[in-house]
């Protein structure tokens, strides 16, 4: 399977020991995904380094700092033939109290530029179900991946109908996450995705710890173990739909 989210230039061990970890434990490749433009560069230079990490190119909506990314800066890093995605981007009501008109503007220009560039969304939606649903009405037919899934099923539903895929986390492995779980069995199997967000939110029996590419294996278990499937089935599966939607090899 692939590791469809992870932020491998922040990890608290070096890059090169997670990832000959990842590739011990069969994780076949990852998406090292940019939160601002400042830390653009060394996932850059991490998909160039490695072929089996791939880019993608974004300002998370907690990375603004209440002022909107240099577009030109951002299609300039997503013309690289490594980046494989935009985002992430999105809103986030919960760590910023409020959606700005920033963080709004902000996914537009990320949703013009995915259009623009025919590349998938990473979309970061905390708090704010309904307001991200109306801009990704917007988005193109690539659409692209709800990452750290934790809503509900009503918002899982429209962005499905949007086209979008739904990746789950380490969170589905969490004690107290029945209702996760609950739209996890929903959720069609031709949309699934599963990714740590390393170096957070790792899972079930790495929790607490800082998270890692590797663990992306134990991710797919406690799923598996939710849809009631083999792993090894829902690992070919997972790798298909990983492939389909970022255009991978
Ligand atoms: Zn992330």
């Amino acid at each position: 399977m692939w590791d469809s989210h992870c932020h491998l230039n922040l990890l608290a061990v070096d890059a090169a020991t997670a990832l000959a970890a990842a590739r011990q434990a069969g994780v076949l490749g990852m998406i090292c995904v940019g939160v601002d433009l400042a830390t653009q560069g060394e996932v850059m230079a991490l998909a160039e380094a490695h072929a089996d990490v791939y880019a993608s190119v974004g300002v998370h909506p907690c990375h603004l700092a209440d002022q909107l990314p240099d577009i030109a800066a951002l299609r300039a890093w997503a013309q690289h033939p490594r980046v494989v995605a935009i985002g992430e981007t999105g809103l986030d009501a919960y760590h910023e109290g409020a959606v700005s008109d920033v963080q709004s503007e902000s996914l537009r220009l990320h949703i013009d530029l995915a259009r623009e560039l025919d590349k998938p969304l990473i979309i970061h939606t905390r708090a704010a179900p309904a307001a991200t649903l109306a801009l990704l009405r917007h988005a193109g037919e690539r659409a692209g991946v709800m990452h750290c899934f934790t809503e509900d099923w009503e918002t899982a539903k429209a962005a499905l109908d949007l086209g979008f895929y739904i990746s789950f986390s380490g969170i589905i492995s969490f004690k107290n996450a029945d209702d996760l779980r609950r739209v996890a069995r929903a959720v069609p199997a031709d949309r699934l995705l599963v990714e740590t967000d390393s170096p957070w939110l790792a899972p079930v029996p790495h929790r607490g710890k800082s998270n890692e590419p590797a663990w992306v294996v134990d991710v797919a278990r406690a799923l598996a173990q939710v849809r009631g499937v083999a792993l090894e089935d829902l690992a070919a599966t997972l790798t298909a739909n990983t492939r389909r939607l970022f255009q991978l090899p």
